[in-house]
């Protein structure tokens, strides 16, 4: 019971120390990816289409708001044509009064223009005739005054609507920006879909094709199905084939820096290819990359590791110190093909190629301090690939 829960434990800690999504894939990963891409995707155009309703109606607002503006102008037009309209008839009052008045005062001291301007025939005709003038000139006065207090109340009007119009400016701007932050989110959101449609159409192929060739969900893609394709002789790549149809990693290379001496538990694991940075480094055979990157490495060499179907039995290849890559995991790759450039990255003092070889795939990565011997079965690189 009690050694069942230690491990336990040291299984979660393998796990949490190692996660598995960096080395082999499993058929359920590659399927949890697929449903990670469609729920992204289906999230995104939720999103883009909530962002289209939101400018959809902003912009709808913008019109209208454009209709309000224009309608207080058109107002403020009215009331400056009617306020302009009573001056002139307030002008046209007071002159008609003067006229009155005027008429009324020469009449009053000359009887010759009392008869010419008000044609009145006796004093009782004439005297009934100054009381219209009186009238007249008291009606002029009322309807001034009258206008006068309209022009007023206009122009009150005008000064409140030309604070609307302000504030209705105002508003516009404000949603003219929300507009255009809203349409700048929809770009970016839209810019990411071609991206996620990408991914998830990566792994709705190879789910399918998996599925289709009998891969079970536990699975490990390229160790327990879907394996490389035999090596059977012949190079590539413009490399001499070894005994084995493996080709040399290189086209060419200064010297052999450090050998093969693995013991078991010390040593060099591998062979060391002096050569300049840069170079390309090529697939010794067949197969397919089963590791790109830094991230296995205490040190942080960049390599390349890739499974080959040796007559039936599967053998790792491993690239150490590379400066770039030029392959991606679950890449089938041709014997010659090539695979990254050498570097000097990670424990390394100088740009060479680190060939580290396998008589078996086999992981080795959970034994506590024994880091860089994560690759089992080691063997001499010159048992594949020629001398
Ligand atoms: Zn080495």
């Amino acid at each position: 019971m009690m050694k069942k829960s230690i491990n336990i434990f040291v299984i979660l800690l393998i796990i949490i120390a190692f996660p598995k999504k960096v080395f082999a894939t499993t058929l359920q990963e590659y399927e949890d990816q697929l449903n990670k891409y469609q729920n992204e995707l289906n999230d995104k155009n939720n999103q883009i289409a909530t962002s289209k309703k939101e400018l959809e109606e902003v912009q709808k607002k913008i019109t209208e708001t454009e209709k309000q503006i224009k309608d207080t102008e058109s107002e403020i037009e009215r009331l400056e044509e009617e306020i302009k309209k009573n001056n002139e008839e307030i002008e046209n009052k007071k002159e008609e009064s003067k006229r009155i008045i005027e008429n009324y005062q020469i009449s009053n001291g000359e009887n010759i223009y009392l008869e010419y301007a008000f044609g009145a025939t006796d004093i009782t005709d004439m005297i009934y005739r100054l009381s219209i003038v009186e009238q007249l000139t008291e009606y002029n006065d009322k309807i001034m005054k009258e206008l006068k207090e309209l022009v007023k109340s206009n122009k009150e009007k005008q000064k409140s609507l030309e604070a609307k119009k302000v504030e209705l400016n105002k508003l516009q701007e404000e949603m003219r920006a929300q507009a255009k932050k809203v349409q700048g989110n929809i770009t970016s959101m839209e810019g990411l879909v071609p991206n996620i449609k990408g991914q998830l159409s990566y792994y709705q192929e190879r789910v399918s094709y998996y599925k289709r060739i009998g891969c079970k969900p536990t699975d490990t893609i390229g160790i327990d199905c879907d394996k490389p394709k035999i090596v059977s002789g012949g190079g590539g790549g413009g490399s001499i084939a070894g005994a084995n149809g493996f080709v040399s990693p290189l086209n060419s290379y200064r010297y052999i820096s450090t050998g093969y001496y693995w013991n078991g538990g010390s040593g060099h694991k591998g062979l060391d290819y002096a050569e300049g940075c840069g170079t390309p480094v090529h697939a010794v055979a067949a197969g397919r990359v089963y590791y790109v990157g830094s991230g296995k490495d205490i040190y942080g060499a960049k390599m390349v590791l890739i499974v080959h179907n040796y007559n039936g039995r599967l053998v790792f290849s491993q690239y150490a110190h590379l400066s770039g890559y030029a392959v991606s995991t679950n890449q089938d790759v041709y014997a010659g093909q090539v695979i990254g450039y050498v570097g000097s990255t990670g424990w390394s003092t100088g740009c060479h190629l680190h060939l580290e070889m396998s008589n078996d795939v086999g992981w080795d990565y959970n034994r506590p301090g024994n880091y860089w011997t994560y690759v089992k079965y080691i063997t001499n690189p010159y048992n594949y690939v020629p001398r």
